[in-house]
Protein backbone atom coordinates (compact mmCIF):
# COMPACT_ATOMS: atom_id res chain seq x y z
CA UNK A 1 0.00 0.00 0.00
CA UNK A 2 1.36 3.55 -0.86
CA UNK A 3 0.16 6.84 0.08
CA UNK A 4 -2.27 8.22 -2.30
CA UNK A 5 -0.74 10.74 -5.21
CA UNK A 6 -2.47 13.79 -3.86
CA UNK A 7 -1.65 13.54 -0.37
CA UNK A 8 2.35 13.51 -1.63
CA UNK A 9 1.92 16.19 -4.10
CA UNK A 10 3.31 19.46 -2.73
CA UNK A 11 4.64 17.96 0.57
CA UNK A 12 7.80 20.07 1.81
CA UNK A 13 8.79 16.46 3.27
CA UNK A 14 9.95 13.08 3.00
CA UNK A 15 8.00 11.78 5.76
CA UNK A 16 6.25 8.61 5.30
CA UNK A 17 4.62 6.59 8.02
CA UNK A 18 5.71 3.13 8.23
CA UNK A 19 4.69 0.46 5.23
CA UNK A 20 5.18 2.53 2.89
CA UNK A 21 8.25 2.64 -0.33
CA UNK A 22 11.20 1.38 0.93
CA UNK A 23 13.33 4.74 0.44
CA UNK A 24 11.59 6.56 2.43
CA UNK A 25 11.99 7.58 6.55
CA UNK A 26 10.30 4.92 8.89
CA UNK A 27 11.23 4.59 12.53
CA UNK A 28 12.08 2.14 15.22
CA UNK A 29 13.38 3.28 18.89
CA UNK A 30 14.15 3.47 22.35
CA UNK A 31 13.70 5.82 24.71
CA UNK A 32 15.45 6.24 28.31
CA UNK A 33 15.33 9.30 30.57
CA UNK A 34 16.54 10.21 33.99
CA UNK A 35 16.09 13.10 36.58
CA UNK A 36 17.65 13.62 40.06
CA UNK A 37 21.05 12.10 39.30
CA UNK A 38 24.23 13.43 39.50
CA UNK A 39 25.61 11.39 36.33
CA UNK A 40 22.06 11.60 34.36
CA UNK A 41 23.72 11.58 30.87
CA UNK A 42 25.89 8.39 31.93
CA UNK A 43 23.39 6.80 33.04
CA UNK A 44 21.25 7.26 29.58
CA UNK A 45 23.56 6.20 27.33
CA UNK A 46 23.89 2.89 29.87
CA UNK A 47 20.59 2.40 29.35
CA UNK A 48 20.26 3.01 25.48
CA UNK A 49 23.02 0.29 25.27
CA UNK A 50 20.16 -1.65 26.41
CA UNK A 51 17.44 -0.39 24.07
CA UNK A 52 20.36 -0.48 21.15
CA UNK A 53 18.30 -3.76 19.45
CA UNK A 54 15.52 -0.90 19.08
CA UNK A 55 17.19 0.90 16.91
CA UNK A 56 20.89 0.78 15.43
CA UNK A 57 20.78 3.67 13.32
CA UNK A 58 21.31 6.98 15.46
CA UNK A 59 22.01 7.66 18.43
CA UNK A 60 21.47 11.50 20.79
CA UNK A 61 21.54 12.64 24.17
CA UNK A 62 20.10 15.85 25.73
CA UNK A 63 20.46 17.53 29.50
CA UNK A 64 19.83 20.05 31.57
CA UNK A 65 21.83 21.48 34.44
CA UNK A 66 19.41 23.86 35.39
CA UNK A 67 20.48 26.89 33.05
CA UNK A 68 21.01 25.38 29.54
CA UNK A 69 20.37 22.45 27.51
CA UNK A 70 22.75 20.49 25.99
CA UNK A 71 22.95 17.84 23.23
CA UNK A 72 25.09 15.23 21.69
CA UNK A 73 23.41 13.46 18.20
CA UNK A 74 25.09 11.51 16.05
CA UNK A 75 24.50 8.48 13.70
CA UNK A 76 25.34 5.02 14.67
CA UNK A 77 25.63 2.63 17.72
CA UNK A 78 25.59 4.27 21.19
CA UNK A 79 29.01 2.74 21.96
CA UNK A 80 30.87 4.39 19.01
CA UNK A 81 29.23 7.50 20.08
CA UNK A 82 28.84 7.90 23.82
CA UNK A 83 31.78 5.46 25.50
CA UNK A 84 34.58 8.25 26.01
CA UNK A 85 34.21 10.72 29.24
CA UNK A 86 34.13 13.68 27.01
CA UNK A 87 31.02 12.68 25.21
CA UNK A 88 29.29 12.28 28.39
CA UNK A 89 31.24 15.57 29.60
CA UNK A 90 29.61 17.73 27.16
CA UNK A 91 26.12 16.68 28.55
CA UNK A 92 25.91 18.30 32.33
CA UNK A 93 23.20 18.13 34.50
CA UNK A 94 20.89 16.41 37.06
CA UNK A 95 18.33 15.76 34.06
CA UNK A 96 18.86 13.81 30.89
CA UNK A 97 16.62 11.85 28.06
CA UNK A 98 18.15 9.79 25.12
CA UNK A 99 16.98 8.11 21.90
CA UNK A 100 18.22 5.16 19.32
CA UNK A 101 16.58 5.08 16.28
CA UNK A 102 16.37 2.70 13.09
CA UNK A 103 15.44 4.04 10.21
CA UNK A 104 15.69 3.21 6.85
CA UNK A 105 17.50 5.67 4.48
CA UNK A 106 16.64 8.54 2.64
CA UNK A 107 18.73 11.75 2.99
CA UNK A 108 17.47 11.66 6.50
CA UNK A 109 21.02 12.47 8.23
CA UNK A 110 21.35 14.22 11.70
CA UNK A 111 18.47 16.55 11.53
CA UNK A 112 16.27 13.72 12.36
CA UNK A 113 17.98 12.16 14.97
CA UNK A 114 16.12 12.87 18.46
CA UNK A 115 15.49 13.83 21.27
CA UNK A 116 14.95 16.49 18.97
CA UNK A 117 14.63 20.86 20.45
CA UNK A 118 13.26 24.00 20.45
CA UNK A 119 13.05 26.93 22.36
CA UNK A 120 9.21 27.99 23.39
CA UNK A 121 7.71 30.54 24.83
CA UNK A 122 7.43 28.29 27.93
CA UNK A 123 11.31 27.66 27.66
CA UNK A 124 13.37 24.69 26.18
CA UNK A 125 11.52 21.39 25.17
CA UNK A 126 13.27 18.68 24.46
CA UNK A 127 11.54 15.35 22.81
CA UNK A 128 12.44 11.82 22.24
CA UNK A 129 9.39 9.79 20.50
CA UNK A 130 8.73 5.90 20.10
CA UNK A 131 6.03 5.23 18.21
CA UNK A 132 4.34 6.84 14.64
CA UNK A 133 1.87 9.17 14.23
CA UNK A 134 -0.91 8.14 12.04
CA UNK A 135 -1.86 11.86 11.04
CA UNK A 136 1.44 13.29 11.30
CA UNK A 137 1.21 14.44 6.99
CA UNK A 138 -2.13 15.87 7.51
CA UNK A 139 -1.20 17.67 10.64
CA UNK A 140 2.07 18.86 8.70
CA UNK A 141 0.49 20.32 6.11
CA UNK A 142 -1.84 22.19 8.55
CA UNK A 143 1.38 23.55 10.27
CA UNK A 144 3.32 24.56 7.11
CA UNK A 145 0.00 26.43 5.78
CA UNK A 146 -0.10 28.24 8.72
CA UNK A 147 3.50 29.82 8.36
CA UNK A 148 5.01 26.66 10.87
CA UNK A 149 9.50 26.06 9.32
CA UNK A 150 10.14 22.87 9.98
CA UNK A 151 13.55 21.58 11.10
CA UNK A 152 13.38 17.71 10.12
CA UNK A 153 11.63 15.30 8.60
CA UNK A 154 10.60 13.36 11.18
CA UNK A 155 6.99 13.23 12.05
CA UNK A 156 8.02 13.65 15.78
CA UNK A 157 8.31 17.90 14.68
CA UNK A 158 4.49 18.12 14.44
CA UNK A 159 4.35 17.87 18.54
CA UNK A 160 6.91 20.62 18.97
CA UNK A 161 4.95 22.88 16.45
CA UNK A 162 1.58 21.57 17.82
CA UNK A 163 2.71 22.47 21.25
CA UNK A 164 4.62 25.72 19.92
CA UNK A 165 1.06 27.06 18.57
CA UNK A 166 -1.18 25.79 21.31
CA UNK A 167 -3.18 28.71 23.31
CA UNK A 168 -3.32 27.16 26.58
CA UNK A 169 -1.10 29.20 28.77
CA UNK A 170 0.87 26.49 30.83
CA UNK A 171 3.56 23.92 29.28
CA UNK A 172 1.51 20.86 30.02
CA UNK A 173 -1.26 22.15 28.74
CA UNK A 174 -0.23 23.40 25.32
CA UNK A 175 1.24 19.46 25.94
CA UNK A 176 -1.94 17.87 26.44
CA UNK A 177 -3.73 19.83 23.55
CA UNK A 178 -1.07 19.01 20.80
CA UNK A 179 -1.36 15.18 21.41
CA UNK A 180 -5.35 15.20 21.86
CA UNK A 181 -4.42 16.11 18.01
CA UNK A 182 -2.33 13.32 17.18
CA UNK A 183 -3.16 10.15 16.12
CA UNK A 184 -1.05 6.76 16.20
CA UNK A 185 1.07 5.28 18.27
CA UNK A 186 3.56 7.65 20.91
CA UNK A 187 6.09 6.68 24.18
CA UNK A 188 7.32 9.95 24.95
CA UNK A 189 10.21 11.64 27.12
CA UNK A 190 9.88 15.66 27.34
CA UNK A 191 12.42 17.64 29.11
CA UNK A 192 11.48 21.29 30.09
CA UNK A 193 13.13 23.52 32.42
CA UNK A 194 10.51 22.60 35.03
CA UNK A 195 11.90 18.52 34.75
CA UNK A 196 10.34 15.62 32.96
CA UNK A 197 7.39 14.19 31.52
CA UNK A 198 6.86 10.91 30.10
CA UNK A 199 4.02 9.66 28.51
CA UNK A 200 2.26 6.82 26.22
CA UNK A 201 -0.68 7.37 24.14
CA UNK A 202 -3.99 6.41 25.30
CA UNK A 203 -3.83 3.26 23.86
CA UNK A 204 -0.40 2.56 25.25
CA UNK A 205 0.68 1.02 21.68
CA UNK A 206 4.92 1.38 22.78
CA UNK A 207 6.21 0.10 25.92
CA UNK A 208 7.17 2.82 28.76
CA UNK A 209 8.04 1.95 32.15
CA UNK A 210 9.12 3.42 35.06
CA UNK A 211 11.97 2.82 37.80
CA UNK A 212 13.83 4.40 40.49
CA UNK A 213 17.42 4.44 41.30
CA UNK A 214 18.12 6.57 44.84
CA UNK A 215 16.58 9.28 44.38
CA UNK A 216 16.34 9.80 40.76
CA UNK A 217 13.45 8.88 38.34
CA UNK A 218 13.69 6.34 35.29
CA UNK A 219 12.04 6.21 32.28
CA UNK A 220 12.38 3.85 29.41
CA UNK A 221 11.31 1.59 26.77
CA UNK A 222 11.99 -1.71 28.23
CA UNK A 223 12.65 -3.18 31.87
CA UNK A 224 16.06 -4.85 30.55
CA UNK A 225 17.15 -0.63 30.15
CA UNK A 226 16.28 -0.46 34.20
CA UNK A 227 18.15 -3.74 34.85
CA UNK A 228 21.50 -2.42 33.18
CA UNK A 229 21.80 0.81 34.90
CA UNK A 230 20.86 -0.78 38.66
CA UNK A 231 17.11 1.28 38.74
CA UNK A 232 14.56 -0.53 40.17
CA UNK A 233 11.01 -1.28 38.52
CA UNK A 234 8.36 0.38 39.47
CA UNK A 235 5.38 0.27 37.41
CA UNK A 236 4.91 0.45 33.62
CA UNK A 237 3.59 4.15 32.21
CA UNK A 238 -0.25 3.79 31.74
CA UNK A 239 -1.77 4.42 28.42
CA UNK A 240 -3.26 7.42 28.45
CA UNK A 241 -0.50 8.88 31.23
CA UNK A 242 1.32 11.47 31.75
CA UNK A 243 4.21 11.19 34.66
CA UNK A 244 5.40 14.82 35.92
CA UNK A 245 8.55 14.62 37.70
CA UNK A 246 9.70 18.19 38.43
CA UNK A 247 13.54 19.02 39.23
CA UNK A 248 12.72 18.12 43.16
CA UNK A 249 11.83 14.98 42.79
CA UNK A 250 7.74 15.15 42.94
CA UNK A 251 6.27 12.96 40.64
CA UNK A 252 2.54 13.88 39.36
CA UNK A 253 0.17 11.80 37.30
CA UNK A 254 -2.14 12.88 35.16
CA UNK A 255 -4.79 10.90 32.68
CA UNK A 256 -6.02 13.78 30.57
CA UNK A 257 -7.03 11.51 27.39
CA UNK A 258 -10.25 9.79 29.69
CA UNK A 259 -10.19 5.41 29.84
CA UNK A 260 -9.88 3.89 26.52
CA UNK A 261 -9.27 -0.13 26.01
CA UNK A 262 -5.30 -0.01 25.84
CA UNK A 263 -4.09 -2.05 22.59
CA UNK A 264 -0.34 -2.10 23.33
CA UNK A 265 1.38 -3.83 20.74
CA UNK A 266 1.84 -7.56 19.93
CA UNK A 267 4.77 -7.59 17.84
CA UNK A 268 6.91 -6.35 20.95
CA UNK A 269 6.08 -9.96 22.20
CA UNK A 270 6.77 -11.75 19.58
CA UNK A 271 9.64 -9.66 17.83
CA UNK A 272 10.86 -6.45 18.80
CA UNK A 273 11.30 -6.20 22.84
CA UNK A 274 14.88 -8.18 24.39
CA UNK A 275 13.55 -11.74 25.56
CA UNK A 276 14.92 -10.67 29.35
CA UNK A 277 12.37 -7.57 29.34
CA UNK A 278 8.92 -7.81 30.70
CA UNK A 279 6.65 -6.54 28.92
CA UNK A 280 2.55 -5.40 29.79
CA UNK A 281 3.87 -7.64 33.02
CA UNK A 282 5.23 -10.91 31.26
CA UNK A 283 8.19 -11.55 30.36
CA UNK A 284 8.98 -12.04 27.08
CA UNK A 285 10.94 -14.94 27.15
CA UNK A 286 8.11 -16.94 28.69
CA UNK A 287 5.92 -15.67 26.14
CA UNK A 288 8.27 -16.77 23.54
CA UNK A 289 8.33 -20.20 24.74
CA UNK A 290 4.71 -20.39 25.13
CA UNK A 291 4.46 -19.60 21.22
CA UNK A 292 6.64 -22.46 20.92
CA UNK A 293 4.67 -24.93 23.12
CA UNK A 294 1.16 -23.52 21.39
CA UNK A 295 2.90 -23.45 17.84
CA UNK A 296 4.12 -27.45 18.91
CA UNK A 297 0.13 -28.41 19.71
CA UNK A 298 -0.88 -26.72 16.41
CA UNK A 299 1.33 -28.13 14.06
CA UNK A 300 3.43 -31.20 15.03
CA UNK A 301 6.44 -32.43 12.63
CA UNK A 302 7.39 -35.81 12.23
CA UNK A 303 11.22 -34.24 12.53
CA UNK A 304 14.82 -35.09 14.35
CA UNK A 305 15.87 -31.69 15.56
CA UNK A 306 14.42 -28.45 16.60
CA UNK A 307 16.69 -25.77 15.43
CA UNK A 308 16.37 -21.70 16.16
CA UNK A 309 16.82 -19.40 13.11
CA UNK A 310 18.95 -17.52 15.77
CA UNK A 311 18.67 -15.28 17.95
CA UNK A 312 14.91 -14.42 16.93
CA UNK A 313 13.68 -17.90 17.17
CA UNK A 314 15.73 -19.36 20.14
CA UNK A 315 12.86 -19.09 22.63
CA UNK A 316 9.86 -20.47 20.77
CA UNK A 317 12.24 -22.89 19.54
CA UNK A 318 13.16 -24.07 23.42
CA UNK A 319 9.33 -24.25 23.83
CA UNK A 320 8.33 -26.06 20.46
CA UNK A 321 11.18 -28.67 21.49
CA UNK A 322 9.88 -29.11 25.28
CA UNK A 323 6.23 -29.59 24.23
CA UNK A 324 6.84 -32.14 20.97
CA UNK A 325 9.58 -34.07 22.90
CA UNK A 326 12.40 -33.49 19.49
CA UNK A 327 15.36 -32.22 20.87
CA UNK A 328 16.49 -28.76 20.94
CA UNK A 329 20.05 -28.47 18.88
CA UNK A 330 21.93 -25.40 17.26
CA UNK A 331 21.64 -26.10 13.82
CA UNK A 332 22.31 -22.84 12.48
CA UNK A 333 25.79 -20.35 14.21
CA UNK A 334 25.01 -16.62 14.04
CA UNK A 335 27.88 -14.08 13.43
CA UNK A 336 27.20 -11.72 16.11
CA UNK A 337 29.36 -8.95 14.01
CA UNK A 338 26.66 -8.16 11.35
CA UNK A 339 24.03 -6.15 11.88
CA UNK A 340 20.16 -6.95 11.72
CA UNK A 341 19.00 -8.17 8.30
CA UNK A 342 16.69 -5.40 8.01
CA UNK A 343 19.06 -2.71 8.45
CA UNK A 344 20.36 -2.86 4.36
CA UNK A 345 17.98 -1.17 2.36
CA UNK A 346 18.36 -2.51 -0.84
CA UNK A 347 16.80 -6.14 -1.66
CA UNK A 348 20.76 -7.13 -2.85
CA UNK A 349 22.30 -6.28 0.55
CA UNK A 350 19.88 -7.83 2.57
CA UNK A 351 19.89 -11.32 0.48
CA UNK A 352 23.82 -10.80 0.82
CA UNK A 353 23.51 -10.23 4.73
CA UNK A 354 21.46 -13.31 5.60
CA UNK A 355 24.50 -15.56 4.36
CA UNK A 356 27.12 -13.34 6.78
CA UNK A 357 24.98 -13.82 9.33
CA UNK A 358 23.42 -17.21 9.82
CA UNK A 359 25.57 -20.22 8.65
CA UNK A 360 24.51 -24.47 8.84
CA UNK A 361 26.41 -26.39 12.08
CA UNK A 362 26.88 -28.97 8.86
CA UNK A 363 27.87 -31.84 11.26
CA UNK A 364 25.11 -31.62 13.09
CA UNK A 365 21.89 -31.26 10.43
CA UNK A 366 23.69 -33.73 7.58
CA UNK A 367 20.93 -36.41 7.32
CA UNK A 368 18.47 -35.34 9.86
CA UNK A 369 14.93 -33.54 9.73
CA UNK A 370 14.31 -30.68 10.83
CA UNK A 371 12.05 -28.33 12.39
CA UNK A 372 13.10 -24.31 11.50
CA UNK A 373 11.56 -22.14 13.99
CA UNK A 374 12.03 -18.11 13.19
CA UNK A 375 9.81 -15.45 15.11
CA UNK A 376 7.76 -14.36 11.68
CA UNK A 377 8.24 -13.88 7.96
CA UNK A 378 8.09 -10.40 6.42
CA UNK A 379 9.75 -10.57 2.83
CA UNK A 380 10.42 -14.27 3.09
CA UNK A 381 13.96 -13.47 2.37
CA UNK A 382 15.80 -14.84 5.75
CA UNK A 383 13.55 -17.58 5.36
CA UNK A 384 14.15 -18.40 1.57
CA UNK A 385 17.68 -18.77 2.76
CA UNK A 386 17.84 -20.30 5.61
CA UNK A 387 15.75 -23.32 4.07
CA UNK A 388 18.64 -23.85 1.40
CA UNK A 389 20.97 -23.30 3.88
CA UNK A 390 19.55 -26.19 5.64
CA UNK A 391 19.36 -28.48 2.05
CA UNK A 392 23.05 -27.77 1.04
CA UNK A 393 24.09 -28.66 4.76
CA UNK A 394 22.35 -32.01 4.20
CA UNK A 395 19.35 -32.24 6.17
CA UNK A 396 16.82 -34.57 4.68
CA UNK A 397 13.60 -32.72 5.37
CA UNK A 398 12.78 -29.13 6.32
CA UNK A 399 9.53 -27.91 8.56
CA UNK A 400 9.51 -24.57 9.04
CA UNK A 401 7.60 -23.39 11.84
CA UNK A 402 6.39 -19.85 12.42
CA UNK A 403 6.28 -18.20 16.03
CA UNK A 404 3.55 -15.44 15.10
CA UNK A 405 1.03 -15.63 12.42
CA UNK A 406 1.14 -14.68 8.98
CA UNK A 407 2.54 -10.69 8.76
CA UNK A 408 0.02 -9.69 6.55
CA UNK A 409 -0.62 -5.93 7.06
CA UNK A 410 1.93 -3.84 7.46
CA UNK A 411 2.97 -1.43 10.74
CA UNK A 412 2.12 2.28 11.13
CA UNK A 413 2.56 2.53 14.67
CA UNK A 414 6.71 1.88 14.54
CA UNK A 415 7.90 -1.13 13.84
CA UNK A 416 9.34 -1.03 10.13
CA UNK A 417 7.37 -3.30 7.74
CA UNK A 418 7.35 -2.76 4.03
CA UNK A 419 4.46 -1.78 1.80
CA UNK A 420 1.65 -4.19 2.15
CA UNK A 421 2.93 -5.79 -1.73
CA UNK A 422 5.99 -6.76 0.20
CA UNK A 423 4.62 -8.98 2.57
CA UNK A 424 4.82 -12.26 1.60
CA UNK A 425 1.75 -13.09 3.36
CA UNK A 426 -0.15 -10.54 1.64
CA UNK A 427 0.66 -12.20 -1.69
CA UNK A 428 0.14 -15.73 -0.88
CA UNK A 429 -1.63 -18.46 1.42
CA UNK A 430 0.39 -20.79 3.45
CA UNK A 431 0.56 -23.48 0.84
CA UNK A 432 2.32 -21.15 -1.83
CA UNK A 433 4.82 -19.52 1.00
CA UNK A 434 6.15 -22.76 1.89
CA UNK A 435 6.56 -23.75 -1.79
CA UNK A 436 8.36 -20.18 -2.16
CA UNK A 437 10.65 -21.10 0.71
CA UNK A 438 10.94 -24.35 -0.48
CA UNK A 439 10.27 -26.15 2.41
CA UNK A 440 8.69 -29.61 3.00
CA UNK A 441 6.10 -28.02 5.40
CA UNK A 442 5.31 -24.56 6.71
CA UNK A 443 3.04 -23.63 9.67
CA UNK A 444 2.20 -20.29 11.84
CA UNK A 445 0.75 -20.38 15.17
CA UNK A 446 -2.77 -19.17 15.03
CA UNK A 447 -3.80 -15.90 16.12
CA UNK A 448 -5.26 -17.26 19.56
CA UNK A 449 -2.89 -19.69 19.93
CA UNK A 450 -0.49 -16.41 20.49
CA UNK A 451 -3.07 -14.79 22.39
CA UNK A 452 -2.87 -17.57 24.58
CA UNK A 453 0.71 -17.43 24.62
CA UNK A 454 0.22 -13.59 26.24
CA UNK A 455 -1.93 -15.20 28.85
CA UNK A 456 -5.36 -14.46 27.14
CA UNK A 457 -7.66 -17.07 26.86
CA UNK A 458 -8.31 -16.17 22.65
CA UNK A 459 -8.18 -12.70 20.56
CA UNK A 460 -11.82 -12.01 21.12
CA UNK A 461 -11.60 -12.71 24.90
CA UNK A 462 -10.69 -8.78 25.61
CA UNK A 463 -12.12 -7.80 22.26
CA UNK A 464 -9.25 -8.11 21.37
CA UNK A 465 -6.74 -6.41 23.93
CA UNK A 466 -3.92 -6.29 21.93
CA UNK A 467 -2.63 -4.30 18.73
CA UNK A 468 -2.85 -7.21 16.52
CA UNK A 469 -2.94 -5.16 13.47
CA UNK A 470 0.09 -6.52 10.87
CA UNK A 471 -1.40 -10.09 11.51
CA UNK A 472 -5.23 -8.99 10.99
CA UNK A 473 -5.39 -5.92 9.60
CA UNK A 474 -7.67 -4.55 12.57
CA UNK A 475 -5.79 -0.94 13.07
CA UNK A 476 -6.94 0.66 16.30
CA UNK A 477 -6.74 4.20 15.54
CA UNK A 478 -7.79 5.92 11.96
CA UNK A 479 -5.04 6.10 9.61
CA UNK A 480 -5.55 9.89 8.55
CA UNK A 481 -2.68 9.96 6.22
CA UNK A 482 -3.45 6.61 4.35
CA UNK A 483 -5.63 7.84 1.29
CA UNK A 484 -8.96 6.51 0.85
CA UNK A 485 -8.15 4.12 -2.02
CA UNK A 486 -5.11 2.69 0.11
CA UNK A 487 -8.03 2.27 2.86
CA UNK A 488 -9.75 0.14 1.20
CA UNK A 489 -7.14 -1.42 0.21
CA UNK A 490 -6.25 -2.54 3.95
CA UNK A 491 -9.57 -5.06 4.03
CA UNK A 492 -8.69 -7.05 0.72
CA UNK A 493 -8.39 -10.49 1.35
CA UNK A 494 -4.80 -11.91 1.08
CA UNK A 495 -5.36 -12.81 -2.78
CA UNK A 496 -3.97 -16.62 -3.34
CA UNK A 497 -1.22 -16.57 -6.64
CA UNK A 498 -2.16 -19.25 -8.48
P1 LIG B 1 12.13 -11.59 6.08
O1 LIG B 1 13.49 -12.13 5.79
O2 LIG B 1 11.86 -10.34 5.28
O3 LIG B 1 11.03 -12.58 5.93
O4 LIG B 1 12.12 -11.10 7.59
C1 LIG B 1 11.99 -12.02 8.61
C2 LIG B 1 13.15 -11.92 9.55
O5 LIG B 1 13.32 -10.58 9.98
C3 LIG B 1 12.89 -12.76 10.78
O6 LIG B 1 14.05 -13.54 11.00
C4 LIG B 1 12.67 -11.77 11.90
O7 LIG B 1 13.38 -12.14 13.05
C5 LIG B 1 13.17 -10.45 11.37
N1 LIG B 1 12.21 -9.35 11.57
C6 LIG B 1 10.87 -9.40 11.63
N2 LIG B 1 10.33 -8.18 11.80
C7 LIG B 1 11.37 -7.32 11.85
C8 LIG B 1 11.50 -5.90 12.02
N3 LIG B 1 10.42 -5.13 12.15
N4 LIG B 1 12.72 -5.35 12.03
C9 LIG B 1 13.80 -6.13 11.87
N5 LIG B 1 13.77 -7.46 11.70
C10 LIG B 1 12.57 -8.06 11.69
Amino acid sequence: MTISEPLREGLPWDIVPGGNDDDHLREECGVFGVIGARDSAAMVALGLHALQHRGQEAVGISSYDGQEFYSRRALGHVAQNFSSGAAIAELPGSMASGHVRYSTTGGSGLRNVQPLFADLATGGFSIAHNGNISNAIHLKRDLVKRGAIFQSTSDTEVIIHLVATSRYPTLLDRFIDALRMVEGAYSLIVMTPEGMIACRDPLGIRPLVMGRIGDSVVFASETVALDVVGAEFVRQVEPGELVEVSMDGTVLSHHPFGNRKARPCIFEHVYFSRPDSIVDGSSVYQVRKAIGEQLALESPADADLVVPVPDSGVPAAIGYAQQSGIPFELGIIRSHYVGRTFIQPSDGARHADVKRKHNANRALVQGKRIVLIDDSIVRGTTSLKIVQMMRDAGASEVHMRIASPPTSHSCFYGVDTPERSKLLAAQMDIAAMGEFIHADSLAFVSIDGLYRAVGEKDRKAKCPQYCDACFTGDYPTTLTDLGERDQKQLSLPVEKVA
